[in-house]
C-alpha cells in the first residue's frame, strides 16, 4: 500500500517543493520559530487575573521562555465551563508580556474576533477544535498576523497541511504548526502525542513545527520528558501550560506546571537542545521595580 503523502499536488504553497528555504516565523520581540534558537511559549491555559498572568509572565521569562501564552477566548467542551475573560484578558496579556519582553500568542475562536485579537497579540492561535473552520482560517490568513495552527484531535497530517494551505492562500505565509496530540483508544493520557509527526512534517513542508506536551498528555508529570522528546525529534519550539498554582487553575490544572517545575524543565532542556544543534532563548532580565518599602 502506498502510504506516501509527499506528492500531494494540492500543497501548492505549504508543500516542501513550494520553497527551497525553510520558513522562519519571527515575532516582534525577536522570538523565532524555525531558527537555531527554539521558540518557547509558556503560560496558563486561561488568563484568570492580573496577578496570575503577571506572576506567570515574570516566572516564565526568567526561566527562558520568549512567548507568553494564555487563553482569553476559551474553547470549552461544556457551555457551562469558564469561557475566558475575553477582551479584558487581551489587555492583561499584552501588559504582562510587554513588561517582561515577551511576545503574546492567544487563541481566536471566532472570525469576527480576529481584528481585536490581532490588535493585542503577536500571534493568533487556531485551536485544535477549529483546525478546519475554513472561514476562520481565511480571516486569520487575511490578517497577516503570524498564526499558530494546532492539529485537530482527529486530523490526519494531510488534512492539517491543507488547513495551513488555506492560510497561505489567503496571503499569510507566517504559519507555525503545533502538534498537540490526537485522540486515541486509551484514556491513560488525555491525547496521544504524535512525535513522529515532527520528522514526517520536516519532509513534507517548509513550515516550522512546535510541540504542546501539555494538551498532548494531559498530565503534568509527563510534560518535561515529552518536551525533551519533542525537541530531540526536531521540534522548532514548545507550547507549555504554566500556572502559579496549578491546583487552583480554572482550566487544565492537571496538566499545568508550576513556575518552579517549568524552570527545571528549561534547565534539563538545554542539554537536549544542544545535542540536536539547537539553543534555548536567553532568559529575559526582569526589569520590574522593587516592591514599595513598607
Ligand atoms: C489551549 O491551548 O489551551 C487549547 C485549548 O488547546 P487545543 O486547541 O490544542 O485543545
Ligand atoms: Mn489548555
Amino acid at each position: 500500500m502506498d502510504r506516501s503523502i509527499d506528492r500531494n499536488p494540492e500543497l501548492k504553497l505549504a508543500g516542501r517543493e513550494a520553497r527551497t528555504e525553510r520558513t522562519v516565523v519571527r515575532l516582534r520581540n525577536g522570538a523565532e520559530f524555525g531558527a537555531e534558537t527554539l521558540a518557547v511559549c509558556a503560560g496558563p491555559c486561561s488568563v484568570e487575573s492580573a496577578g496570575q498572568i503577571d506572576l506567570t509572565a515574570s516566572g516564565v521569562a526568567r526561566a527562558g521562555a520568549n512567548v507568553l501564552r494564555g487563553g482569553a477566548f476559551k474553547p470549552r467542551t461544556s457551555p457551562y465551563a469558564f469561557q475566558g475573560l475575553g477582551p479584558a484578558a487581551l489587555e492583561l496579556l499584552r501588559a504582562a508580556a510587554d513588561r517582561d519582553g515577551l511576545a503574546v500568542v492567544t487563541e481566536v475562536l471566532d472570525p469576527r474576533d480576529v481584528p481585536i485579537v490581532a490588535r493585542y497579540a503577536d500571534m493568533l492561535q487556531i485551536g485544535a477544535r477549529n483546525m478546519q473552520n475554513f472561514a476562520l482560517l481565511r480571516e486569520a490568513g487575511e490578517s497577516g498576523v503570524p498564526i499558530l495552527l494546532k492539529r485537530g484531535p482527529s486530523a490526519t497530517i494531510a488534512e492539517w497541511l491543507m488547513a495551513a494551505e488555506y492560510i497561505l492562500l489567503a496571503g499569510n505565509d507566517q504559519v507555525v504548526l503545533c502538534e498537540r496530540g490526537v485522540r486515541s483508544f486509551d484514556p491513560a493520557t488525555r491525547n496521544l502525542l504524535d512525535l513522529s509527526a515532527i520528522p514526517l512534517l520536516a519532509g513534507l513542508t517548509h513550515l516550522p513545527v512546535i510541540v504542546d506536551p501539555s494538551h498532548g498528555t494531559g498530565l503534568a508529570r509527563l510534560v518535561q520528558p515529552m518536551a525533551s522528546a519533542g525537541v530531540a525529534a526536531g521540534a522548532d519550539g514548545l507550547l507549555v501550560e504554566v500556572h502559579p498554582d496549578p491546583a487552583a487553575a480554572v482550566s487544565d490544572g492537571p496538566q499545568s506546571l508550576s513556575i518552579e517545575a517549568f524552570g527545571s524543565l528549561m534547565e534539563r532542556l538545554g542539554t537536549v537542545a544542544a545535542a540536536v544543534g539547537r539553543r534555548l532563548p536567553a532568559a529575559r532580565i526582569i526589569a520590574r521595580s522593587a516592591p514599595a518599602p513598607q
